[in-house]
């Protein structure tokens, strides 16, 4: 079949169109635009895996009532710096985001705050809630697991999967001249939407990134959606591995959401737990050494020489910001097989995509 171009999309535009189709979902207004802005915000820092393109997800849990719109999330327990949060299967990025101001508050007072998030459908691009922090001069680390359907990413030197992509994100704020540096990725190889991507798109996967059903290496994506089923592989062979299982352990076992352990149901839906560390740095030393410090540092990771001079050396945080730049100027571009998936998706709960 004939693959049409992709188109490129204003970011107000999508966001209309995201915001009007949840809410004909049922979300009221403010949780749709706080949905919209999370996912069209995803697209403009180059992360397309968590961006729009999730909507055909999010409208097939919201029919297997495994997405329910307009949920508070419920503190479970709260012992002063320390709270656990009941998504109640809500959208993850409403919950994650008001856990966030929660800790956020905590942590000016007292120094430090730790929270954590269970049956909470899926949060998103996580970067999203370290830059909440970091925007009010806090630091913050955030580990995540994930639970939707058989686990897609191999132990290192396996050949099945056993975890999802359990993102990690370590977000620390910027200076008057430095902007935060935000490291946040997936576990994996690649981030799983980004081989939804490929597949959507019809192109190969980076070399490392996928094994087929015999453990041979491939970076054809369909050994992920057409049997006989493959699995994703850890970055960093046992490092990001070991970073995987820790992130599983955290954010599944300490915080009382579950692992992706076989007992533990399957079927739910897109849910995320999450353990989160929201810091004040000014508890250990002064913000003037602190600042000091970052510009410092960052400066002199910035003047490295490059080893090819067409790709200087970059900050974690710096290739979005640099994503959002362009694509706030130049739209979002959104292949023809994800706008049509989106369009059928909207079309299946009588709402519309219509970024006119
Ligand atoms: P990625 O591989 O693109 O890595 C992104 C990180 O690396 C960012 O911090 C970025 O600033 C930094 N980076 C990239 N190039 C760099 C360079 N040249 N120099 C310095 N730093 C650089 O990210 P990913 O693994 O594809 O993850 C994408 C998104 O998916 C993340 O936002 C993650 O939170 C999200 N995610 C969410 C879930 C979930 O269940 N909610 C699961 C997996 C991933």
């Amino acid at each position: 079949m004939e693959r049409l171009p992709p188109m490129r999309h204003d970011h107000q535009r999508l966001r209309r169109a995201t915001t009007s189709m949840l809410m004909a979902m049922g979300s009221r207004e403010p949780e749709a635009k706080a949905v919209a802005d999370h996912l069209v915000d995803a697209n403009l820092a180059g992360h397309d895996s968590h961006g729009v393109g999730m909507l055909p997800h999010y409208v097939r849990n919201f029919k297997a009532g495994t997405l329910v719109p307009n949920q508070s999330p419920t503190i479970l327990g709260n012992n002063g710096q320390f709270a656990v949060w009941d998504g109640r299967n809500g959208y993850g990025q409403v919950i994650a985001s008001d856990a966030m101001e929660w800790a956020i508050g905590v942590a000016r007072s007292n120094g430090v705050a730790v929270h954590g998030l269970r049956n909470t459908h899926h949060i998103g691009r996580v970067g999203a809630y370290g830059e909440q922090a970091a925007k009010v001069g806090l630091l913050s680390v955030h580990f995540v697991n994930g639970n939707s359907g058989p686990p897609k990413v191999t132990p290192f030197r396996g050949r099945e999967g056993r975890m999802s992509t359990n993102p990690i994100c370590i977000a620390v704020p910027g200076t008057a001249t430095t902007d935060p540096i935000i490291l946040d990725f997936a576990t994996s190889r690649i981030a799983l939407g980004k081989v939804r991507v490929a597949y959507n798109e019809g192109k190969k996967v980076i070399d490392g990134a996928l094994i087929d059903a015999d453990g041979a290496p491939t970076t054809d994506p369909a050994v992920i959606y057409e049997p006989p089923i493959g699995a994703v592989t850890p970055f960093g062979e046992h490092k990001g591995y070991g970073l995987a299982l820790i992130a599983e352990l955290l954010a599944g076992a300490i915080v009382g959401s579950g692992t992706i352990q076989p007992a533990n149901p399957r079927d739910r839906g897109i849910v995320n737990g999450m353990l989160t560390v929201v810091i004040d740095p000014e508890r250990m030393t002064t913000r003037d050494f602190v600042e000091a410090e970052i510009d410092a540092l960052i400066a002199y990771m910035k003047q490295t020489r490059a080893a090819d001079p067409a790709l200087p050396v970059l900050v974690p945080g710096e290739p979005e910001r640099i994503a959002r730049a362009e694509r706030v100027a130049k739209g979002i571009e959104i292949d023809a097989t994800t706008w049509r998936e989106i369009q059928d998706a909207a079309a299946s709960v009588d709402a519309r995509f219509d970024v006119a």
